[in-house]
């Protein structure tokens, strides 16, 4: 009797904060939250690092100089990608910051990490940047900071329904660094990691101002538009 009791008081909460706030979870569509943590941290599987440098090649790549990793929590595929353009897409700030709790919680990086989520661009019409609601949803699992000092330099129209090629032309220069000097290396922050070109001139901007960097966190990793279908194979649960 008792747990029934339990069970409609929640519901009836749940109807509450539905009608307060209406959101539902896009993965079991639970009323009143944006995104269940538990939905979330099962969308994430848990991958094997690439080489920022190489584009996202393995990682370590065997090239001495390249130390910087890409990580990604799943395949941009199925729910882990309809949640992606709900956050993108649907004013769903909220959901952004959510999913980078999740992708925090699956890496556990250090504390005291510096996070650099990479800007929208110049023309965008888009009244928040998903990739720093990310990175602040991060920040608050790792207790981290989120320093938005990357701009573009250049209109560059979106990324969407371009082919591979045109996005990997995506010219030297593209962003600037305009924030203050940061001595402990930086961690890059995106939704989705397509060709690696974008994080690539990013790392290029925090080199050229002398930002130290240690790698990239992205949600998800486009399955279609990677330089060899032979990773999927690597994806590694843990
Ligand atoms: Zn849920
Ligand atoms: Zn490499």
């Amino acid at each position: 009797m008792k747990g029934r009791l339990e069970v409609a008081t929640r519901r009836a909460w749940e109807i509450l904060c539905h009608f307060l706030w209406p959101s539902t979870c896009p993965v079991c569509g639970r009323l009143g939250t944006v995104g269940c943590p538990t939905c979330l941290d099962g969308l994430l599987v848990g991958m094997q690092d690439r080489c920022l440098e190489c584009g996202g090649g393995p990682f370590p790549c065997g090239i001495a100089s390249h130390v910087s990793f890409i990580r990604t929590g799943t395949w941009h595929e199925g729910k882990a990608r309809d949640v992606v353009h709900l956050a993108k897409y649907s004013g769903r700030r909220k959901l952004a910051f959510e999913m980078g709790k999740a992708l925090a919680r699956l890496y556990h990086e250090d504390r005291g990490s510096v996070l650099v989520p990479v800007p929208l661009h110049r023309d965008s019409l888009r009244p928040y940047n998903q990739a720093e609601c990310l990175a602040r949803g991060m920040a608050t699992e790792w207790g981290a900071t989120v320093l938005s000092g990357l701009e573009w330099t250049r209109s560059v129209h979106s990324q969407v329904g371009r082919n591979a090629f045109e996005r990997r032309a995506l010219p030297r220069g593209a962003f600037l660094w305009r924030e203050v000097q940061v001595e402990t290396p930086v961690l890059l922050v995106d939704d989705v990691f397509t060709t690696g070109t974008t994080l690539l001139r990013a790392s290029e901007a925090l080199s050229l101002a002398g930002v130290p960097l240690k790698g990239a966190y992205c949600w998800a990793m486009s399955p279609l538009e990677t330089l060899s279908v032979q990773w999927r194979a690597d994806a590694v649960h843990v």
